[in-house]
């Protein structure tokens, strides 16, 4: 029997197999931890964003389970339609507060995902007048910025990574009446932090909201884990936080922080907020420990740990060809360059028990394919030797 519509996608998969694009899930049998079982066998991974190891955490885990005896599994429905539970308004009054010294008139708005938040918060800012709407984008932000973006239905400029001149001459051009200015604070595939205080000004001299996607920052950036904000010291009326808790915080979900008008707003408006279940309340739950523990000593001790193993891989191995991005972060990429010779080198770690990730086109620009490193204060200076040894051998390697 032919099956046409099936064979066009077969021969579009094969494409993707023969440029060395095709991705390919592996299947983890143990708790998000440094060392894992995935696909049968024992390996240390480089490759979570659980930043601080708060995923496995017996405090987190233990209030999870509690969080399921208060409120069950599901929340039964959307914010607006009987699933707001408690522990949802307990989690966001205590991100508001956190966050406080940021914002004014500040309050938090819970989101199933860190995704779903830079839909809701992009449409939503330009939805009262999407043709007098312009969305000044970052050309390396997360796809998820790049959708909310299109969903807007907003003018959308894309200035080159980091050019400061480029992102004022377009604000200067602009006839928007609305003006929304979007960027990673820390890059999720390049490591590097965005030049947030000269965003903020710039955004301050053109009367244009600065939305932060906080998803790298927030936990570990800060003396208090509260993220980019708190890293440069920023405080405005014009900010708009976008913070996830899935990484860092160990959980899953996201938040945004703004002044209250903002996400009375939101409520109002927000579809990717209003028309979907609300997460369960026992993750909200979860997550009010996860932010105690990131705000308190133990967070502090964590992001110390993190600091420590990130000057250990100074050392890395680099050969000819290669490229070591500049980071400050735990994100710490290594360009390979070629689809074939990352995938290769991906594999010859995994072959020594190192599990970390290839990334490629167009998750980053062709050409750039790179081993993306990413470190956790779960991590041992030992595991961080490990690695270094293994990325010693694939650096001879011909
Ligand atoms: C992970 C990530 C998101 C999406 O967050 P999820 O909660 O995983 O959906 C958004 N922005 C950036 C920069 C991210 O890295």
């Amino acid at each position: 029997m032919s099956l046409p519509l099936i064979d066009a996608l077969q021969r579009h998969i094969e494409t993707l197999d023969a440029q060395g694009l095709r991705r390919r899930r592996r299947t983890v049998a143990t708790p998000c931890a440094p060392w894992v079982e995935v696909d049968g066998r024992r390996m240390l991974g480089f490759n979570s964003n659980d930043y601080l190891g708060l995923a496995s955490h017996p405090q987190v885990v233990e209030a999870l389970r509690q969080g399921a005896s208060l409120y069950g599994a599901g929340s039964g429905g959307s914010h607006l339609i009987g699933g707001h539970s408690r522990a949802h308004a307990q989690l966001e009054d205590r991100l508001a507060a956190l966050m406080a010294p940021h914002l004014s008139q500040p309050r938090a708005l819970y989101f199933c995902t860190g995704y779903m938040a830079n839909l809701a918060l992009l449409s939503a800012l330009a939805a009262p007048e999407p043709a007098q709407a312009e969305i000044f984008s970052d050309a390396l932000n997360h796809a998820s910025i790049i959708d909310g973006a299109r969903l807007s239905r907003a003018r959308v400029s894309v200035y080159a990574h980091g050019d400061l001149a480029a992102l004022e001459a377009a604000l200067a051009a602009s006839t928007a009446r609305t003006r929304i200015v979007v960027s990673d604070s820390v890059f999720s595939m390049d490591g590097d932090i965005a030049p947030l205080p000269a965003l903020l000004a710039a955004c301050e001299r053109h009367g244009a909201w600065l939305v932060v996607d906080d998803a790298h920052g927030f936990g570990v950036l800060g003396a208090h884990g509260r993220g980019a904000l708190e890293h440069f010291a920023l405080r405005s009326p014009q900010l708009v936080l976008m913070g996830t808790l899935g990484k860092a915080a160990g959980v899953s979900g996201a938040f945004v922080a703004a002044h209250e008008t903002v996400i009375e707003w939101l409520v109002q408006r927000a579809r990717p907020y209003i028309y979907t279940t609300a997460a369960p309340p026992a993750l909200a739950h979860a997550l009010l420990t996860s932010v105690e523990l990131i705000a308190g000593e133990e967070g502090r001790a964590r992001r110390a740990h993190l600091a420590d193993l990130q000057a250990q891989l100074e050392s890395m191995p680099v050969r000819a060809g290669w490229q070591r991005l500049p980071s400050d972060t735990a994100i710490q990429p290594l360009v390979i360059g070629g689809n074939a010779e990352v995938l290769q080198a991906a594999q010859v770690l995994f072959d020594q028990g190192l599990w970390v990730t290839a990334i490629r086109a167009p998750t980053v620009p062709a050409g750039t394919a790179r081993l993306r490193i990413t470190l956790s204060a779960a991590h041992t200076a030992q595991d961080v030797d490990q690695l270094l040894a293994a990325l010693a051998i694939l650096a001879q390697e011909d």
